[in-house]
């Protein structure tokens, strides 16, 4: 890897972390613009969520309630077990998923936060949230595990 190749990449990944940092701020200060947001400042005429139609898209909605989402979250807990990260006798819950309190394992809060940025994305894009889609998601953030 050259000097500029070396700067290239950490400049890379530095925009990675920045977005995330970005990202999980603006969730915990409740500044991601759903659509009930988004009807409230009329920047929309409906409050419907964007996948289900169901409900009113606020935040714990889309990150937990939306029927739409829970398939995907039931594929992340397979897919955490698989990877040995969770175990299968773990509820997954609203506390849980939106990770309120870190805990040990440094590397599931760190999947847990792709996985809602991931959502997040989705729901800009419109596009249904697949966990094939989140694996090859996740490999742009993840880096190799280390036996230290
Ligand atoms: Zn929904």
């Amino acid at each position: 890897m050259t000097g500029t190749q070396f700067t290239d990449h950490l400049l890379c990944a530095q925009l990675k972390i920045s977005k995330l940092i970005v990202f999980q701020f603006k969730l915990l200060h409740r500044r991601l613009a759903t659509n009930s947001f988004l009807t409230k400042i009329n920047l929309k005429d409906n409050e419907q969520c964007t996948f289900c139609q169901n409900d009113t898209e606020t935040l714990i909605h889309l990150f937990w309630t939306c029927s739409v989402f829970t398939p995907f979250w039931q594929d992340f807990k397979q897919w955490a077990v698989n990877r040995g990260e969770l175990s299968n006798t773990i509820n997954l819950t609203a506390y849980l998923v939106l990770r309120l309190n870190l805990n040990k394992n440094k590397r599931l809060d760190f999947y847990f936060l792709i996985a809602r940025l991931f959502l997040w994305v989705c729901k800009t894009r419109n596009t249904f949230p697949k966990i094939e889609n989140f694996s090859l998601f996740l490999s742009h953030y993840d880096t190799p595990r280390t036996n230290t």
